[in-house]
């Protein structure tokens, strides 16, 4: 037993499944392990490390930033805050943001900006529509919001105003859609849920029925964002335009940083007061941040990543041709998922024995979410590995 893991296992909390590997370097697209072994990274962290591991331009401003100012609190003025902002505002329809430091925390920020909207134009509107295998985060609010049973077991009561329908059925929310809806929260593809891309039109017509009702629009874009689908923002694939956005995850490329945008006009019922983060956007992170997105501009990342992930997708589905065991192939960019008849948990272990990390969401979906840096030969690598494991599983069944 690796004494690490035996370590760990006397004194944290046990709320993690973890694969039996220590983590100890990371350089680009490559992850070591606390015996030497090398891997290449197809989880980025979960989405977060969209620039590859130690990036150098991001370690370097945050070294700089360290050595300058952390934190002096936000009752005072910083700067690389208002260029993070700048930079993000110039690329989406959200003239604003919030700055917090995570993705339920963004959540939370969307949710409460929504409810002090209504509350603010002197309307009664409290109710919340999520859909069904949704996940918005862990906190109270957010875990109201996530569509999925499993997650809420044992923390009942949760909040009240909120509910669910399918995702991906106009039916099933106009059925339930009124002038007291206060906002639809939607992730413009689904990630944990299991890779579910949205149909044709959907998001137009979820616009259509929210201006409809005047109810907002909220787009969780925490895992989809900053070039994970191939635009620097999912909603981007399409014309619509949500009225609240959330960000979080690849945003410092592993800084824990989140942020909450929204239009003028929303944005304006958080006057002073109405909602804070002691951590919230901190030199320290924004800086790091800053240095994330000024190398999506100087190294062309998000087109690189597009390109790079219809090849994945493409040497995904010829895997799906020759193994009947692989159910179904989804997603954009460089967010795709694997269903396959099988346990999903399993195929990850053998992976990683093989020194390639994925995950499996939805306990039957391999997901694949590289750094946008990846390349075709660790694509091909990849496929080597699933096509050996795919086989070894015929044999076995
Ligand atoms: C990861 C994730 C969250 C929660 O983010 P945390 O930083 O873990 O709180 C919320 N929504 C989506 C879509 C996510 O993928």
């Amino acid at each position: 037993m690796n004494e690490w893991i035996d370590r760990e296992s006397k004194v944290m909390a046990q709320t993690y499944a973890r694969y039996p590997v220590v983590f100890v370097k990371g350089e680009g697209t490559t992850l070591i392990d606390d015996a030497g072994k090398t891997y290449t990274d197809f989880l980025s962290g979960i989405a977060v490390c969209n620039l590859g591991h130690a990036h150098p331009k991001v370690a370097e401003a945050l070294a700089e930033q360290a050595k300058t100012l952390c934190h002096v609190s936000n009752l005072f003025y910083t700067q690389p805050q208002v260029e993070l902002a700048e930079w993000l505002t110039e690329r989406c329809f959200a003239d604003r943001l919030f700055l917090c430091n995570s993705g339920a925390e963004a959540n939370e920020a969307a949710i409460k900006l929504a409810r002090k909207y209504f509350h603010d134009k002197g309307e009664e509107r409290h109710r919340i529509i999520s859909m069904t295998r949704s996940f918005h985060g862990r906190t109270m609010a957010t875990l109201s919001a996530t569509g999925q049973d499993k997650i809420k077991e044992g923390f009942t009561p949760l909040l009240p105003g909120f509910e669910h329908v399918t995702f991906n059925s106009m039916e099933a929310l106009e059925e339930i859609m009124d002038e007291s809806v206060c906002a639809v929260l939607v992730e413009p593809l689904q990630g944990e849920g299991g890779v579910c891309a949205p149909d044709d039109g959907y998001l137009e017509d979820l616009r259509a029925l929210c201006d409809h009702y005047g109810s907002l629009l909220i787009f969780d874009e925490i895992q989809t964002g900053m070039g994970r689908t191939g635009k620097l923002f999912a909603h981007q694939h399409t014309t619509v335009a949500p009225d609240i956005m959330t960000l979080a995850k690849a945003l410092g490329n592993g800084l824990p940083i989140g942020a909450m945008l929204a239009t003028d006009k929303v944005m304006a019922s958080f006057g002073k007061g109405a909602h804070g983060s002691t951590f919230g956007g901190t030199p320290l992170v924004t800086a790091a941040a800053l240095a994330v997105v000024r190398c999506f501009d100087e190294e062309n990342v998000v087109e690189k990543g597009a390109e790079v992930g219809a090849y994945f997708k493409e040497a995904l589905e010829a895997l799906q041709g020759k193994h009947t065991l692989v159910k179904d192939v989804r997603g954009m960019g460089l967010l795709l998922g694997m269903e396959i008849d099988g346990d999903g948990a399993d195929v990850v272990k053998k992976c990683l024995e093989k020194g390639q990390v994925i995950n499996a969401v939805q306990g039957n979906t391999l997901r694949f979410v590289p750094p946008l840096t990846i390349t075709k030969p660790e694509i091909d690598a990849l496929i080597v590995v699933l096509d050996e494991i795919f086989m070894e599983m015929h044999v076995d069944s």
